[in-house]
């Protein structure tokens, strides 16, 4: 399966990593939903990731490595990248 196939961009928060739409970091969605809130800020608002900047990049990869996330998911970032 093809990870473009697999997450869905437009669908609802069934991704494993969102964006917090206060401070904008990013949070596991493991994360969220243990706490309820953004770990960082406390904001209970998020929205799906559409890009991920240099700091929320090193810490998916992170989580990648840590075995938290598809790595599937992290291939839809750099693609975008055209390397
Ligand atoms: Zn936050």
């Amino acid at each position: 399966m093809e990870a473009t196939d697999k997450y869905n961009k437009e669908g609802a928060f069934v991704e494993p990593v969102l964006i917090c739409d206060s401070c904008t970091k990013v949070i596991l969605l493991d994360d969220l939903h243990k706490q309820g809130m953004c770990p960082e800020c406390g904001n209970t608002k998020v929205r799906n990731v559409k890009i991920l900047n240099d700091e929320n990049l090193l810490r998916v990869n992170k989580w990648v490595e840590e075995g938290k996330v598809d790595p599937d998911w992290l291939k839809l970032f750099e693609e975008d990248k055209g390397e």
